[in-house]
């Protein structure tokens, strides 16, 4: 396996604040590239800000201030979000800075000088928030743009074509040999049928109606298309064709590197279709995989500011923490489909995952070793019964289960792997009955069995969880008295680590929440916005 890895989010659009379904995006991609960090792995995680366009220009207009005035003051407030919720990115890419810039712009002269790009005049149907061009067939006789479902209108301007003609057998080339390259797979079939199979035409990559973009160098007049500028930043925060590329030849240009862009599904046609065109236009190697998550919604509705449901997460972590919200994204929407946001499953999941089943388990198995054994894990001297060797065998079960299903992006199922596991100690401490061993001198040995089993289960939970728990995981370790070479990864395969490890109660690790009362209060969140 590849032991470099690359991972990014999609750069986001500054033209609001962010709300709790981009959130969902960075969190899940933070917790792949922690997973990747855990296993060993050499990664690198870029997140950004995508600050060009027609929209950027008229809403700074509105505002009365400079489009880079107005992009500033909003990207202060990604970075305040990502940090409340952990991020561990390691780079932060604006598309307005110079090292950006200067890349797109050499990058237009490499596709125009090979003859991938071309000027010539456009005349067809514009969308004007999407700034797309749309064909006959896309319209339809209504003339609605497949993107929006917004009317749209006939457009003409002298603009720069990049030749996506050429690189049809190609991008379906290599659709065929890499069967992950995009995933779901449907996402790809929706690619091939609605987009390739009606005939893709020549993409527009130049604009002349607005001014806040990259310009041409060769023709000032025009600004690069957005979604060419956009997509540039992926290798532009590697420092590519710079004298500075040590990360570029290491992150992309390395095929030890893994590379795996996340995005949504409302941006796979430009990520999985003309992105991998302009890298083979350029000579260089396409990602592995693109990742593409489904939508978070509001119960029945997708989430927008002009509905007036978002959820915004700083209420919710300010309430309930950060490892409560990450939590909450990653297991309750399986990583690729829609989902839904809702007050009920949000308080019910914490409740039932965290407090009931983890919290719990934590709980009481620290009170019975302090009760029991003055707080010192007792020896591990193997499994010396049926339910011990259960549990044993379901722990190493679940960690093989956890990684192979992480390393495949299933991180829904890789946190319910986990989640079984905390779900069967509970039972295991039900089933043996701690409190009647101890009343009897002959089973000394079994209970001690007991507490070793389960102090493992709860460690090896703790550090498969850890990716997503970036404040609870160490606060349960912290009760275990985990330390030194416990705290690497690697241990959770050496059966019975836990032995001989002072334990120490401190608070719950999630408190249990009022169900009527929380409810409530997240609903009053949401009519607030
Ligand atoms: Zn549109």
């Amino acid at each position: 396996m590849k032991k470099r890895f690359y991972i990014t989010t999609p750069i986001y659009y500054p033209s609001a604040k962010l709300h709790i379904g981009h959130a969902y995006c960075t969190v899940l991609t933070d917790i792949f590239a922690r997973y990747k960090r855990l296993r060993g792995f050499e990664c690198y995680f870029l997140t950004g800000s995508d600050e060009h366009g027609q929209k950027i220009q008229k809403n700074a207009e509105e505002a009365g201030v400079t489009p880079q005035e107005f992009v500033d003051d909003i990207v202060k407030g990604f970075h305040e979000l990502w940090d409340l919720l952990y991020i561990s990115n390691n780079d932060f890419i604006r598309t307005t800075e110079e090292r950006h810039v200067k890349v797109v712009q050499d990058v237009f002269t490499k596709l125009y000088e090979n003859g991938d790009i071309y000027l010539s005049k456009y005349k067809g149907w514009y969308c004007v928030p999407c700034e797309a061009f749309w064909t006959d067939t896309q319209v339809g006789p209504d003339h609605i743009c497949p993107d929006c479902g917004r009317t749209v209108q006939v457009a003409e301007e002298e603009t720069y074509f990049f030749r996506t003609s050429k690189y049809i057998d190609r991008l379906l080339k290599l659709y065929e040999d890499n069967s992950k390259f995009i995933t779901p797979e449907s996402r790809k079939n929706e690619m091939i049928n609605t987009f390739i199979k009606p005939g893709l035409e020549d993409l527009c990559v130049s604009r002349t109606s607005f001014s806040w973009g990259v310009p041409i160098k060769e023709n000032p007049k025009h600004v690069v298309y957005v979604w060419l500028d956009a997509l540039i930043n992926y290798i532009s925060a590697l420092g590519y064709g710079t004298k500075n590329d040590e990360l570029f030849k290491k992150f992309w240009e390395d095929p030890e590197c893994e590379v795996i862009h996340i995005l949504g599904a409302d941006i796979t046609r430009f990520h999985a279709i003309y992105w991998p065109m302009f890298l083979m236009s350029l000579g260089i190697r396409c990602p592995d995989r693109e990742f593409i998550h489904g939508l978070l919604m509001m119960k029945d509705s997708k989430m927008s500011k002009s509905k007036g449901n978002v959820v915004d997460p700083y209420p919710l972590v300010e309430r309930y923490g950060v490892d409560a919200l990450r939590y909450y994204l990653a297991r309750e929407v399986s990583f690729g489909k829609d989902g839904n946001f809702s007050p009920e499953q949000f308080v019910e999941r914490i409740n039932v995952d965290l407090a009931n089943a983890l919290g719990n388990l934590l709980n009481r198995t620290v009170s019975m070793v302090n009760k029991y054994y003055e707080g010192v894990i007792p020896p591990y001297e193997g499994a010396i019964n049926d339910v011990d060797s259960e549990i044993e065998n379901l722990t190493k079960l679940t960690i093989s289960q956890y990684e192979k299903l992480m390393d495949d992006l299933k991180i829904t199922e890789a946190i319910v792997a986990v989640n079984d596991l905390v779900n069967r100690a509970n039972k295991y401490i039900d089933e043996t009955e701690p409190w009647n061993l101890v009343k009897d001198v002959e089973k000394k040995a079994h209970l001690a069995s007991v507490m070793v089993h389960l102090t493992h289960s709860i460690y090896v939970a703790g550090m498969l969880l850890k990716p997503v728990l970036v404040t609870a995981s160490d606060k349960l370790f912290d009760q275990l008295g985990i330390t030194g070479d416990l705290l690497n990864y690697e241990s959770v395969y050496k059966y019975g680590r836990t032995a001989g490890l002072h334990v120490t109660k401190k608070d719950q690790l999630f408190p249990r929440l009022d169900y009527e009362t929380e409810v409530e209060n997240i609903q009053t969140m949401m009519n607030n916005k």
